[in-house]
């Protein structure tokens, strides 16, 4: 099979390459950094690498046409690539942050569908994941715009699998809740380590390579099972009580 991985560079993006590519798949690795898809690319065997910013919709164009005749039926998009920012109240948030999300976890991720999904219905065959997350389900302070962005991607897949009725195309939503090993948390506390390291300190959170295992599962089922949404969490983690503010409000 062919997989088209967005985000290859780094944490699940590149387990789930590694683990495809162990059971002899062909990847296709997207990232802008151009030296991590290059050190993938001499780790796994049968590897193309797109250095590409994702939310360019001209150059994946350019990219999903130039590539090589054993890459071109793309059986498995893996639309991994995205990013939280901050974790500030909304009222304090950077408005660019926002932006940002909204481009590369909404815009960016449908875009790239857009492009592919037409030869996956000609061939009535192919499957799409994308990387939701906990946070589009359950709200958390901090939250706003990350959360919305993946309560979309959710509610996008669902939307998608309405539309692909007898297709034979499939759709899947993976739904991690916190996950370690990955540089999703540098990049959301823009470099801070010692925010990192409390956040995942003695939390045995779920790690890159069980992303990628679930993802391997939902897509070797067998074809007449669709995996309509995945959501996952470490054991350690879990649900508090809704939070109610007490005061007396003024009139
Ligand atoms: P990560 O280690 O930060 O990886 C993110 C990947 O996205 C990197 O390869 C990065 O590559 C790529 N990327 C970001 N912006 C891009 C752009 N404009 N163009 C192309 N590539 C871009 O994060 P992760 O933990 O593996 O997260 C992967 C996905 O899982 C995300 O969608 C995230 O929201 C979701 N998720 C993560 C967690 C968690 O706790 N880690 C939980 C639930 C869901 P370059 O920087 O090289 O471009």
């Amino acid at each position: 099979m062919v997989v088209f991985i967005t985000g290859a560079s780094a944490g699940f993006g590149r387990a789930i390459a590694k683990r495809f590519a162990q059971e002899g798949h062909r990847i296709i690795a997207l990232a802008r950094r151009k030296e991590r898809l290059e050190s993938l690319q001499k780790e796994i065997k049968e590897c193309f690498i797109i250095p590409c910013d994702i939310c360019n919709r001209e150059g994946l164009e350019y990219h999903l046409s130039s590539l090589p005749k054993d890459y071109q039926n793309i059986d498995i998009l893996v639309n991994n690539a995205g990013l939280a920012l901050g974790l500030e109240s909304a009222d304090k948030c950077d408005f660019a942050d926002w932006v940002q999300m909204i481009e590369v976890n909404i815009k960016a991720l449908t875009s790239i569908t857009h492009l592919i999904l037409p030869q996956m219905v000609k061939r009535r065959s192919g499957h799409i994941i994308t990387l939701g997350s906990i946070a589009g389900t359950y709200p958390y302070p901090g939250g706003n715009v990350y959360g919305a962005s993946k309560a979309f991607v959710r509610q996008f897949v669902l939307n998608l699998r309405a539309d692909l009725a007898g297709t034979c195309v499939r759709v899947t939503d993976i739904e991690p809740g916190l996950a370690s090993d990955s540089e999703f948390s540098l990049v959301r506390f823009k470099g801070d380590m010692q925010k990192v390291e409390s956040l995942y300190k003695d939390s045995n959170a779920l790690k890159p390579e069980d992303i990628a295992e679930a993802i391997y599962w939902v897509t070797t089922l067998p074809k007449h099972i669709n995996i309509n949404t995945l959501e996952l969490m470490p054991t350690s983690q879990s649900f508090a009580a809704l939070n109610v503010w007490r005061e007396n409000y003024p009139q």
